[in-house]
């Protein structure tokens, strides 16, 4: 049968299921698509977590959620505090050394954007995957301005190679994290296709890079060391990880 069709009919019966108000046969059947579609699985395992959570007498499931909320609160002050103090030490050295606000600002986006990242990583309970890549899109770009903008303009060290070479290799890099991302959750590829295809990604991202920083030659790519050294780890990945992902598409 067609396989979409199955999570489609599994999923409309994973209530009952939940329940245990099938028939011994569809439960048997349903049971059999769940070890084999994680899609499915990751359904039954958030419907099982919901129904054991509402089983709970109010009072209990109103505790648990202060506590988780109260660790929740001394965990991002703990982490606020350890931010301000490692800004704070920047700062007075900043002020001492070169009587300007050059590294502090640097470590303080830094720091900054490591906050948000964990901040959304606990947060989010849907979409985890594409808020965080989002996050992290940002964040770099950001992060790379700052940085170029502190030591060229304020430290008068360097050159401009923000445009030239940073945002040209970050967005390569970025397409590498992010198609995969999008083919899984637009596509709902499985996860070892979507592997394969990182991997795949990665070698188009070494050869882009290399475009960009001037180091590409075109006849290194029929050249069998260059082969060997930039892309036979990922070309073996790809054949492994695809093989995994064609396998588990036949057995369902
Ligand atoms: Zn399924």
């Amino acid at each position: 049968m067609d396989t979409k069709l199955d999570c489609e009919i599994v999923k409309d019966l994973l209530p009952l299921y939940v329940d245990k108000m099938v028939s011994d046969v569809s439960q048997k059947s349903i049971e059999q698509h769940l070890q084999q579609c994680t899609d499915c699985m990751e359904c039954y395992q958030n419907m099982a977590v919901e129904l054991e959570s509402s089983a709970q007498t109010p009072e209990v499931s109103d505790i648990k959620r202060f506590l988780k909320k109260t660790k929740r609160m001394y965990f991002f002050y703990g982490l606020c505090g350890l931010s301000f103090l490692s800004i704070f030490v920047c700062l007075i050295v900043d002020l001492a050394l070169n009587k300007g606000i050059t590294w502090s600002l640097i470590v303080g986006s830094a720091v900054l954007f490591a906050d948000i990242l964990v901040y959304v990583l606990s947060a989010c309970k849907k979409n985890k995957g594409c808020i965080t890549m989002a996050v992290l899109s940002i964040g770099t770009g950001c992060l790379l301005s700052v940085i170029q903008f502190t030591r060229y303009y304020l430290m008068n060290t360097g050159t401009v190679w923000i445009f030239r070479y940073g945002f040209p290799i970050l967005f390569v890099w970025l397409g590498v994290l992010w198609l995969p991302l999008l083919f899984r959750t637009v596509f709902k590829w499985n996860l070892w296709d979507c592997i394969a295809f990182f991997l795949f990604l990665v070698i188009v991202g070494n050869y882009f890079t290399k475009c960009i920083t001037g180091d590409f030659v075109w006849r290194d790519i029929f050249y069998t060391r260059d082969f060997i050294i930039n892309a036979l780890g990922e070309a073996i990945g790809i054949l492994v990880f695809g093989a995994i992902g064609r396998v588990k598409k036949w057995r369902r």
